[in-house]
């Protein structure tokens, strides 16, 4: 999840927006809109619409507190976070490591909840003295959007306590299960079971509500279902993968057939002897023995054609400058983050300034293909 609107930063923390939020802001303006002016027809429509998106405004305000005391705990447990991003369901924050232990995990997962509880029935504790009643109404308007702001963040909190994976629930599940068997796959695998259960039963809630007549309300119900259900199914295929990469070094994994291209050729020749020829996808440039750069089809494709014969392959390659080199002995794992956080589907593996191989993402893809294929248990090292 990529924030698309950056409003700043927090501790070093970046805090952005999705777009989805929009959808999430709107359905609270538009549904508030409606309940406050069935509870205080009195009001003008836009006193009511005023309070409604105050109301929104002010649980945004309190998402981010949601999410600041995740990461704040987090950064106090010695983790790194870079993002928060908020979006339609709630927000995320991004952290550069897992936890690597269950009480920074616990700490961490329940940090989120307490904050929306604690701001919900404060909130909901200081409305009544500013005025807000049920009946006989109309509540005035300052209580009216405290009432609700508690309302909100109470049921935000106790919706993120559902004990599946990934809700915050989820993590607190999974790191009591963690400190019992002292096994965190196991626990990430068993949460995100329990997470899949749940977002059943939401799908199958939503849809029963939906026939019942609740309308919009039911299918909002089956679409978080569904979310959840997508986003524990890829903590789990995350576990798989983790387990099955731990303990590998990049030199195991590499492809040593990369083939060095001379800087100085041009890139008409390049095309002609090489990338037509060999079928590869990704050439390493040297200069006098040493690694320069490295050179895709895209590099060539960004070049116009007619100025092939005039370019070299020095001009058109990505210098080694902008590339992100590892060492053999680099773990796997931290190869595939820099790949992901990266965006790029290659890493020249790069020793004492000479190519020795390249790890790509479509290579780990096929060696994680050929492991489920020989249908090998996660934790099945190579002797
Ligand atoms: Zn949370």
């Amino acid at each position: 999840m990529r924030s698309n609107i950056k409003l700043g930063k927090i501790s070093g923390i970046e805090i952005g927006l999705h777009y989805s939020w929009f959808i999430i802001a709107a359905l609270i303006v538009f549904s508030l809109g409606e309940r406050l002016h069935q509870m205080s027809p009195s009001w003008s429509s836009l006193q009511n619409w005023i309070a409604a998106l105050i109301t929104a405004v002010l649980f945004f305000v309190s998402l981010l507190l949601h999410e600041l005391a995740h990461s704040l705990v987090a950064q106090a447990r010695g983790l790194k976070v870079k993002a928060i991003t908020l979006f339609a369901l709630g927000g995320v924050s991004q952290m550069q490591d897992d936890a690597s232990d269950a009480k920074t995990e616990f700490w961490v997962a329940i940090a989120g909840p307490i904050a929306s509880l604690i701001i919900g029935f404060g909130c909901l504790a200081v409305a009544p003295g500013l005025g807000w009643r049920r009946s006989p109404g109309p509540p005035t308007a300052v209580s009216a959007v405290l009432f609700w702001l508690g309302y909100i963040n109470v049921s935000f909190a106790v919706f993120n306590l559902i004990p599946g994976f990934p809700l915050d629930g989820g993590r607190v599940l999974r790191a009591i299960v963690w400190a019992i068997t002292k096994n965190a796959d196991r626990s990430t695998r068993i949460a995100a079971r329990v997470g899949q259960v749940v977002a059943f039963l939401f799908i199958l809630d939503g849809i029963w509500q939906y026939f019942s007549g609740a309308g919009f309300g039911g299918l909002w119900i089956a679409f978080i279902g569904w979310f959840l259900m997508d986003a524990a199914k890829s903590s789990y295929a995350e576990v798989e993968t983790t387990a099955a990469l731990r303990g590998m070094r990049v030199s195991e994994v590499m492809s040593h057939d990369c083939v060095t291209v001379d800087r100085g050729m041009s890139l008409q020749d390049f095309v002609d002897v090489y990338l037509l020829k060999t079928g590869q996808r990704c050439f390493a440039v040297a200069g006098q023995g040493r690694l320069v750069g490295i050179i895709t089809p895209r590099e060539v494709g960004a070049v116009p054609r007619d100025r092939w014969d005039n370019t070299t392959v020095r001009e058109a390659m990505r210098p080694l400058q902008e590339l992100h080199i590892i060492a053999p002995d680099t773990p796997v794992l931290d190869a595939l983050k820099l790949l992901v956080s990266n965006d790029v589907n290659q890493l020249p593996v790069v020793a004492n300034g000479a190519l020795q191989g390249m790890v790509s993402r479509s290579q780990l893809v096929q060696l994680l293909q050929v492991r489920s294929q020989l249908q090998l248990p996660a934790a099945y090292q190579s002797h």
